[in-house]
């Protein structure tokens, strides 16, 4: 059961074929994490290959005018987050529990079954929400174009991306323009709708020399990379609030969270913050474990301060929109990806969204700081009870 209507398959490739032949406009894409590690099992590579330099080579062979990464935004929401994270932790009124925001199945589950877990979301918008406001503000603004021009593509692992962008809420660049109208995001592409494109065009991505992300928004850290996984926005998380907590990096312990590794539907951490104290921690992964843990948060049983839920068992390298390279999804698939998301992570000269050069750029040049007045209006969203709008009993009344 998909809370976003994800099973329905729909096409919007048009969408971006007329886009990208209009010379009036500038087109302009977005890879989440997950992409680069499944769509090469649609061109022979075996399961889990990261195919980074040939999926972007393949983004501009079609015609698109820059291709930013989504992972430099998962950076951005990790710096958001993790601060929204301790500023909570230090105040005793607020909620005492956090909940991350990155998958829309699981905000558009909690409006309609958990309303009153509203306040305990974090406000931080996704990597794909935070990226859409960036690119027709802060990206527009450096490179010289008018942001009405832009249309913004995003590539995504799953069709509950498309509903995301719908949300009401995600209208910061028409705010920030003054323009009613503007989309932060105008089209969401699912792996799979991607690849159909390429194999329209006879473009082979095996083929292709390797292409680097365009500048200002295309580098990442390794906790960018690791969104992608089941685990991996905690882990980020709490890599940069342990450094803004107590102005040290995070130990060994903390880099490499092990506890919230792996296909565990409900997985759990103890970290030591010092001047904090102890906190605890968990990871849901599919929505019956968030249940679960909403259930236990409501019954008073919970210890946990910051909760990552992803509606995907695994989280995004399984999401409905990638490459069906096995049908039903199996975990061999899934742990193939999972690691091939860690390997890069270990592999990078900077693991933490703090360190990354273009984060510190765009707070210094544009931001400000983390929960500016200006990161909050381009940055944080908004939820909305929609227990009304049931007309069926929730799943644990059945
Ligand atoms: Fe989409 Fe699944 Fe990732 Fe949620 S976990 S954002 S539904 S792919």
């Amino acid at each position: 059961w998909c809370p976003t209507a994800a099973i329905t398959e729909v096409d919007d490739t048009q969408k971006v074929w007329e886009a990208l032949a209009d010379p009036d406009k500038i087109v302009i894409a977005q890879t989440a994490p997950a992409i680069r590690v499944a769509i090469g099992d649609d061109y022979g590579f075996p399961i889990g290959t990261n195919v980074e330099g040939k999926m972007v080579a393949a983004l501009r062979e079609i015609g698109f005018d820059y291709v930013a990464d989504t992972n430099w935004a998962a950076d951005l929401t990790i710096m958001e987050e993790a601060s929204e994270h301790v500023h909570r932790l230090k105040d005793p009124t607020a909620p005492y529990t956090m909940f991350t925001t990155c998958c829309p199945a699981w905000v558009k589950f909690m409006e309609y079954y958990y309303p009153e877990m509203i306040p305990k979301y974090s406000t931080s918008k996704s990597p794909q929400a935070m990226m859409g406001a960036m690119i027709k503000t802060y990206f527009a603004e450096k490179k010289g174009i008018d942001p009405s021009k832009i249309v913004s593509v995003a590539v995504m692992p799953c069709a509950a991306k498309k509903y995301e962008c719908t949300r009401e809420e995600l209208n910061s660049a028409a705010k920030y323009h003054n323009k009613p109208g503007m989309r932060d995001i105008d089209v969401v592409l699912t792996t799979r709708e991607f690849s159909e494109m390429l194999k329209m065009k006879k473009i082979d991505l095996a083929k292709l020399q390797d292409s680097d992300f365009d500048n200002l928004v295309g580098e990442a850290s390794g906790a960018g990379y690791i969104f992608a996984n089941s685990g991996g926005v905690i882990e980020a998380a709490v890599r940069t609030a342990y450094f803004l907590a107590t102005g040290e990096q995070p130990p060994a312990v903390v880099l490499d969270l092990q506890p919230v590794h792996g296909l565990q539907g409900i997985k759990e951490a103890t970290l030591e913050i010092p001047g904090i104290g102890e906190e605890k921690i968990a990871v849901a992964q599919g929505l019956n474990n968030a249940r679960k843990i909403c259930d236990m948060i409501n019954a008073g049983q919970a210890p946990w301060r910051l909760v990552e839920v992803m509606a995907c068992p695994g989280g995004c390298i399984s999401g409905g929109g990638q490459p069906r390279s096995s049908v039903p999804p199996q975990d061999r698939v899934r742990e193939k990806r999972i690691e091939a998301v860690y390997k890069i992570d270990k592999s990078m000269r900077i693991r933490l969204s703090h360190e990354n050069p273009e984060i510190k750029k765009i707070y210094t040049e544009f931001l400000g700081q983390p929960l500016s007045e200006e990161a909050e209006l381009l940055l944080h969203t908004h939820y909305v009870p929609k227990d009304h709008l049931l007309t069926a009993k929730k799943p644990s009344e059945y």
